[in-house]
């Protein structure tokens, strides 16, 4: 019911809009003919009135046209426009697999597949397919495909095994993920994750992978945020490592097979659209830089598919690999993709606390530390100064001085709320002087408990290398005194806008992991990532994709030597030249730098109207001088870091800037978006479902043009919004 009514409401207001521009252009031009008819009147000489005449027709014409298309483009994107199948929730799935089109193996070996990026959603994809039969290749930047970001993920992955027999099901794993995200997100595509994420653990274990298990070989798992049962598996603190070593076990069969060919070190600068018959664009190959010799190539394919990870380094700082960039994504999107929601950034509690200016990377301490870690601050302020001028240490603060406040706030999930409530309640306390650490940025993660319940063996077990890691950085020993830590940008929700084909708004053009708008809404719950990128990659896309493909098996393999090819080259060719061009005077990191403090001051864990607004300005600049006063050295037809960065840069500043229009539309708070306007009396999100329950479609206009807002509206068909409570 809520569907339909939220569908009508939003296509009204867009139509509404529509014919509102429509008449503001006729008016305008029926004022004109008149003003002009009137001097006609005047002045009755033949020609001018002939020229007077034909000057108001063809501005008649000219607002025709615009009122034409806005009413074309005011749409809203409806169920059936995103795919999503009929049938009850959990039937969805089944029904569109029992329909979709195949293509039979014969066709397989005729059809070609470009696979961009080779973390846990790209390699996966790329072997399936390949086992398939497709014909596969596969790109990544790194010089192997097993150091793509994925191999940094620690903590685990989620699935709906219910080996603790601890009540969980897929229904709740659902309906965890959808709550987790605040209802931000599409109900038919969460269902399907908690759905198939039993088949990613069946999977990898086959595979080798080495999940922790208990004393009676049973696979373990522990309990991530958001969540009251133990529904993460992991291997240590190495879950993506291993998971990413066994895609790739996979992904180097079909290598040796001949079926993926593997480009390691080459780096995505466009896609080639080529329009079908009926002259609609198609993504039909790619424009790739060779990093090692510079040389820009292209490659053909009958589709696209993108796993390109996300733009967390936007903000420069962050717990994502230095290589992580959002640059694909804006390709697409300059191609028409629509990008979605993309001020949901997950600000990630549990980090090390940033240490000086000259730090390029931020690094986290895994989520599964709050399984037995303690978050605390002391209870009084002089405790604070003491601890911020280095007077004491938190192991001299006694019990009954500390503030366990996610216990205290939260009862019911304590340590365990998910991400974006337990970084807010970091900042308050640090807001109110409370914070540790000399800057005060910081909280403790405590394990003195736990120690001494389990010992410090099995604390070392368990967490053993993230303690090391913590040392290593920190130069001090956790098993003796707190960690301290400190929320970070560690993940973008928003992306690639995906129908449930996991097709973008391309056609031919697909998106896989965190590079899409993906099922965690405004915000993800730990472990679920990696359930995401194999969800996509292994059980999703290789389904969905051949319902695309059945209809291009009398495409012939096209060749690179078409006009469309040689345009997106020497496009890629100019901006590469122009960028030498500049010379200027700023390195890129420190103007990355810049652009990075003004995300986290402007549109960072708390965002108003005015600070959004400022950031718009503040990047508007930046940009500016990124293009007049950038240095980069060395030559464009090498390896080149700097350059790689540079463009890598040029994309993260128009990301910026779209995240900041997007929260600026947002007027609510959800998720890991806290708009400052919009919170309960006690400091939570407050949403504004009645006006903002749809996802944010982000439409490219042009350079230096604003984008254009078309909406998915959400439907909660099969569970009950709610205002998210883990007190209770
Ligand atoms: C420190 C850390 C710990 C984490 N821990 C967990 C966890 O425990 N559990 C969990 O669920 N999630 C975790 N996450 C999140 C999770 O790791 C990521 O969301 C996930 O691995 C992303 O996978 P992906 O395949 O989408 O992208 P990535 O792994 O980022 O891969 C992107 C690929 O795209 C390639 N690429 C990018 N652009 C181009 C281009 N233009 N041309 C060619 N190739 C390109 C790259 O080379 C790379 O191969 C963690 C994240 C971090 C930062």
């Amino acid at each position: 019911m809520a569907k339909k009514e939220e569908i009508l409401a939003a296509a009204k207001e867009v139509a509404g809009k529509a014919v509102e521009a429509a008449k503001e252009a006729a008016t305008e031009a029926v004022k004109e003919i008149k003003a002009k008819a009137e001097k006609i009147a005047e002045q009755p000489e033949t020609k001018e009135a002939v020229e007077a005449v034909k000057e108001a027709a063809k501005k008649v014409t000219e607002a025709a046209k615009v009122a034409g298309k806005v009413t074309a483009e005011a749409k809203v994107i409806t169920p059936k426009m995103a795919k999503i199948p009929e049938g009850p929730l959990e039937k969805k799935w089944t029904n569109y697999k029992d329909h979709q089109k195949l293509v039979n193996p014969a066709n397989k070996r005729k059809l070609d597949v470009i696979v961009v990026g080779t973390g846990l959603a790209g390699a996966s994809a790329a072997a399936s397919l390949a086992e398939m039969g497709f014909n596969v290749l596969n790109f990544c930047i790194q010089d192997s495909p097993r150091r793509a970001h994925s191999i940094a993920a620690q903590g685990g992955i989620n699935a709906a095994k219910n080996y603790q027999n601890d009540g969980d099901s897929v229904y709740r794993l659902f309906y965890d993920t959808i709550k987790g995200g605040d209802y931000r997100a599409r109900e038919a595509n969460v269902y399907r994750l908690a759905e198939v994420s039993n088949n990613i653990i069946d999977q990898c274990v086959a595979q080798g992978v080495p999940f922790a298990r208990e004393y009676g070989g049973l696979l373990d798992n522990r309990s991530f945020g958001g969540a009251q049962v133990s529904r993460t598996f992991y291997a240590k603190g190495q879950t993506g490592q291993q998971l990413l070593l066994g895609a790739y076990s996979a992904l180097s069969r079909q290598i040796g097979k001949g079926k993926v060919k593997m480009y390691t070190r080459y780096e995505m600068l466009d896609i080639v659209m080529i329009k079908d018959e009926q002259g609609e664009p198609r993504a039909r190959g790619i424009i790739a830089r060779n990093l090692v010799t510079g040389r820009i190539e292209r490659f053909f394919a009958h589709a696209v598919v993108i796993g390109s990870g996300g733009y967390g380094n936007t903000f420069f700082l962050s717990t994502n690999a230095m290589a992580s960039n959002g640059s694909a994504a804006m390709q697409m999107y300059r191609h028409g993709a629509y990008f979605a929601n993309p001020c949901y950034a997950q600000i990630h509690p549990t980090c090390i606390p940033k240490h000086g200016d000259f730090q390029s990377k931020l690094t986290l301490m895994s989520e599964s530390l709050r399984n037995d870690g303690r978050i605390w601050v002391p209870k009084k302020l002089e405790d604070a100064k003491k601890l911020q001028a280095g007077q004491i240490k938190g192991r001299d603060i006694p019990e009954e001085d500390r503030d366990y406040y996610l216990e205290r706030r939260y009862p019911a999930f304590g340590n365990l709320v998910p991400r974006d409530v337990a970084s807010r309640a970091a900042k308050e306390r640090c807001d109110a002087g409370y914070g540790v650490n000399n800057t005060g940025l910081a909280v403790f993660l405590d394990f003195s408990d736990a120690i001494k319940r389990l010992g410090k063996d099995v604390v070392a077990q368990k967490y053993g290398n993230l303690f090391q890691m913590y040392e290593k950085i920190v130069d001090e020993n956790p098993y003796e005194n707190p960690m301290m830590i400190f929320p970070a940008i560690h993940y973008t929700m928003g992306g690639i806008w995906v129908d449930y084909e996991l097709q973008t708004s391309v056609k031919g053009l697909f998106c896989i992991g965190e590079a899409n708008f993906s099922d965690h809404g405004a915000n993800r719950l730990g472990a679920s990532a990696l359930m995401q990128g194999l969800a996509d990659g292994y059980f999703v896309l290789p389904y969905t994709i051949q319902n695309y493909l059945a209809d291009q098996i009398g495409v012939p393999r096209m060749s690179t030597d078409r006009p469309e090819f040689a345009e997106a080259e020497k496009a890629v060719q100019a901006k590469i030249e122009k960028l030498m061009a500049i010379q200027g005077k700023e390195s890129v990191d420190t103007i990355h730098k810049r652009l990075g403090l003004v995300m986290w001051d402007f549109v960072g864990m708390g965002r108003t109207a005015e600070s959004l607004k400022e950031a718009i300005k503040k990047i508007d600049e930046i940009k500016k001088d990124f293009w007049t006063n950038v240095y980069i050295p060395g030559k464009a037809d090498s390896l080149n870091n700097e350059l790689e960065k540079a463009l890598r840069l040029a994309d993260f500043i128009e990301i910026g800037r779209l995240m900041a229009i997007d929260a600026l539309n947002r007027e609510e708070s959800c998720g890991g978006h806290f708009r400052e306007e919009y919170q309960t009396e006690e400091g939570e999100a407050l949403r504004q479902d009645d006006k903002f329950s749809y996802v944010a479609c982000w439409k490219y206009q042009g350079e230096d043009k604003e984008p254009e807002l078309i909406k998915e509206p959400l439907d909660y068909e099969f569970t009950e919004r709610k205002t998210r409570n883990y007190k209770s």
